[in-house]
């Protein structure tokens, strides 16, 4: 057999899945994995693809069989067996080969690794690739940072195996070093947002509108023919309306309500505090799934306090998806800032409008608006979301629904900690006088950190009393 176009390590779900994508547009691939037995396997079991793969349990074969310059894409655990199998892997390549980097790794490793393997002469591409098996295996989206020369080798591959939106591939070439691996981190800090605020929402119908899960479901359903469609509404529809098979009641009310997270949610929320970006739906998303851990105590402090959200709730559906729509710019907003700045920080001159186009198809939170949004980018250079003269007429029309939603929340009792967060996000950034002034005063008073005053130049420190 001729050498293959690329080498893969890592044959779990998103490699074999994404394998098969390169093989099915016609690229040859070498396989490698750590349990020897899975390469044969999955070769056997690639049926028209089979042809197209070139399994080797020896790292060193495997290499050979790549042609020169060679790229091999990395997709495994993240963390410390990335790092090994880098190590391993520099025995065997040559100057002018390269590493792409495709698991959900934290992108200050990506940095890391960007400069490790350039001053040892290889390239390297760290790329978020978003959309789960369906994505791997059909179309994901995918954001690349790292050398452009690299970029410009792979783009083609990275294109064709991409998802597609009206035929534009959802790949991009973002920036440099870890600049791939940071927008997705912020990709899922803001998929986590947006599926705690649709669960909240799920919340108010189910205990504050006594709906069943087939009425929610039926709901779910409408939302996605408007403005909210997307792929999470479209998928809240299904998961509310299955059955168990078991006992024949809805899948929904038989789930334990508590959240798995990797870490991915909080490395978004944690880079947004590191930049001093307010990203308070993201963060709020995050500690959601935090206290959903804590059944235990949770049981506790129910029996103290009585069950939340009993109450019987006046919001209308018509309402709530209004207010569902504002939280969500808001939550964007938010995640986009924290890329705008970190793009500044790191030199990056992160694309927002691409990265908003590369989302529209292929990973978790492709949706409608994000086409409105990458031309809001692009036509207007939004400043922040909120002030896009597209999204301002879509706030201007329904933040007074998610202002009714948050107030029915806290005198219902549900907890809503995403939706209360978006809705203080959009009401302090469009406060032109708040109350840092009061901060000033105390910080001044206690540590003496000095002022700005509005009718004069330069710092100043107030005469305050003594409290001994
Ligand atoms: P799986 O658990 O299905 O597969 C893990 C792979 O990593 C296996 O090939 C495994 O080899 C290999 N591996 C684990 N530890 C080591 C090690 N120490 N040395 C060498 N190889 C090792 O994971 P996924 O395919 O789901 O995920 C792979 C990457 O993709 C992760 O970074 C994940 O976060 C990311 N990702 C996952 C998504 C998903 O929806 N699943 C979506 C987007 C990104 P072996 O067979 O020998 O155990």
């Amino acid at each position: 057999m001729s050498k293959a176009d690329i080498g893969l390590i890592g044959l779990g779900v998103m490699g074999a899945n994404l394998t098969l994508n390169i093989a099915e547009h016609g690229y040859t691939v070498a396989v490698h994995n750590r349990t020897a037995s899975k390469i044969d396997d999955f070769i056997a079991n690639s049926g028209e693809f089979s042809s197209r793969l070139i399994g080797d349990a020896d790292l060193g074969e495997f290499v050979k069989s790549i042609k020169r310059p060679r790229s091999v894409i990395i997709m495994i655990k993240a963390g410390k067996p990335v790092d090994m199998v880098i190590a391993e892997l520099l025995e065997h390549l040559e100057e002018g080969d390269a590493i792409i980097e495709a698991g959900n790794a934290n992108y200050h490793d990506s940095v890391r690794r960007y400069e490790e393997l350039k001053a040892k002469g290889i390239g390297f591409l760290g790329i978020g690739v978003s959309g789960g098996e369906e994505g791997a295996r059909h179309g994901p989206s995918i954001m690349v940072g790292g050398s452009r020369e690299q970029w410009h080798r792979s783009e083609k591959l990275l294109s064709d195996i991409s998802a597609k939106f009206n035929g534009e591939p959802c790949a991009a070439y973002l920036g440099e070093d870890g600049a791939g691996h940071f927008v997705k981190t912020i990709h899922n800090g803001i998929e986590y947002a947006d599926m705690q605020m649709i669960a909240e929402v799920y919340g108010v119908m189910r205990d504050g509108m006594g709906m069943s899960p087939l009425a929610c479901a039926e709901i779910f359903k409408k939302w996605n023919e408007g403005p909210l469609n997307s792929y999470l509404i479209e998928i809240t529809g299904l998961v509310l309306e299955a059955v168990d098979e078991k006992t024949g009641k809805p899948l929904i009310e038989l789930i334990l309500d508590k959240a798995g997270q990797k870490g991915t949610g909080r490395w978004s929320a944690i880079a947004a505090q590191e930049l001093g970006v307010a990203a308070t739906a993201i963060e709020g998303a995050v500690a959601a799934r935090s206290i959903s851990s804590l059944k235990d105590e949770r049981i506790v402090a129910e029996k103290i306090y009585g069950a939340p959200g009993t109450g019987k709730s006046d919001i209308s559906l018509d309402i709530l998806e209004q207010a569902l729509l504002a939280s969500k710019i808001a939550a964007y907003a938010q995640g986009f800032a924290v890329m705008s700045k970190a793009s500044e920080e790191n030199n990056w001159d992160l694309p927002l409008g691409t990265i908003a186009r590369i989302w529209r198809a292929g990973c978790i939170i492709r949706s409608r608006f994000l086409d409105q949004m990458a031309s809001s980018y692009e036509k207007d250079d939004a400043v922040n979301l909120l002030v896009a003269p597209d999204f301002v007429k879509i706030m201007k029309s329904n933040h007074k629904a998610l202002r009714q939603v948050v107030a029915a929340g806290a005198i219902g009792e549900f907890p809503l900690p995403c939706l209360s967060a978006a809705l203080a996000y959009f009401d302090s950034y469009r406060q032109a006088n708040g109350t840092a002034n009061l901060i000033q005063g105390q910080r001044d008073f206690f540590g003496a950190h000095g002022f700005i005053l509005v009718d004069r130049k330069g710092e100043q420190h107030g005469n305050w009393p003594s409290t001994l």
